[in-house]
């Protein structure tokens, strides 16, 4: 088991390419992509220089999140040029490579080969890249530990029982793999009011935390279920670019990852 420090000690010693970070989860729709995105920026605000490769073949988002979705990679000397965002992050998505609202129905062949373009592209600026990986532990998760070995996974899960037990296979894959977890993340922890801010939990509360003790794994920190926080991804604005408070739990894990 490794921790936050490990991958720390990655991150400001010397090196010749940037450190890969994964952020995976068991399974879809708990706010992967969201994470990613708002931890690239934050981690920009910190002075460490971040890409994002958006691996998720199945539904590709961080395009719209990062409002570059007209945005198509040049290349040189037969690799790809990451896109520049106002946030800035430079990234790479599948969604850049193919036609936008065009489904992906691509083979396992395929896919593997446009995560080895993203991944093999011009990076050569960056610190650390974080890739989105799809939900689960299939192809994608496959050919990035055994081909790319990342320095480290960061899991994300909703407080419920369900997301958690996804998560922690998702775990066992990654410690299969020998990548270290460096910690969970637990997202819609908990309902923010637009009104008032005030937090409540109708999901209840701490369920990842407990989950990472029980796994013996670092908690990075929680994000609430905030309108403003799905709004703003919709709308090409980030939260973790401005200065509310949905910014806050963004920079706080980027704090830890980045000390
Ligand atoms: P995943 O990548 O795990 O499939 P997404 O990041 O795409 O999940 O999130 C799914 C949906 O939930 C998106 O519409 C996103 O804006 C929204 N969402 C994610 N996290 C939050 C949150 N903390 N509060 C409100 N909405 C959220």
């Amino acid at each position: 088991r490794s921790d936050v420090n490990d991958v720390r000690v990655v991150m400001t010693a010397e090196r010749k390419a940037p450190t890969l970070i994964a952020i995976g989860s068991g399974k879809g729709g708990v706010g992967k992509s969201t994470l990613t995105a708002n931890l690239a920026i934050a981690l920009a605000r910190q002075g460490i220089r971040t890409g994002l490769v958006d691996a998720d073949v199945y539904g590709p988002s961080q395009q719209v999140i990062f409002d570059a979705e007209d945005a198509k990679p040049d290349a040189r000397d037969n690799r790809m040029i990451p896109v520049e965002t106002k946030f800035g992050v430079r990234m790479l998505s599948m969604g850049q490579l193919v036609a936008p609202g065009r489904a992906i129905a691509w083979r396992g062949p395929m896919v593997g080969n446009a995560l080895a373009q993203m991944i093999d592209a011009h990076w050569d600026a960056e610190d650390v890249i974080l890739i989105d990986l799809p939900p689960g532990t299939g192809d994608v998760q496959l050919t990035m530990v055994q081909k790319y070995k990342p320095a480290g996974a960061i899991l994300v899960s909703t407080p419920q029982d369900l997301a958690l037990i996804d998560a922690a296979r998702a775990g066992q894959f990654f410690d299969a793999a020998a990548v270290p977890v460096i910690g969970l993340v637990e997202n819609m922890a908990g309902y923010a009011c637009p009104h008032c801010g005030e937090v409540s939990d109708p999901f209840g509360k701490g369920g990842v935390e407990a989950a990472a003790q029980r796994l013996e794994l670092p908690f990075l920190g929680r994000i609430p279920l905030d309108l403003a926080i799905r709004q703003g991804s919709d709308a090409g604005e980030p939260p973790a670019a401005g200065d509310s408070a949905q910014a806050e739990p963004f920079l706080s894990i980027a704090g830890k990852l980045a000390a």
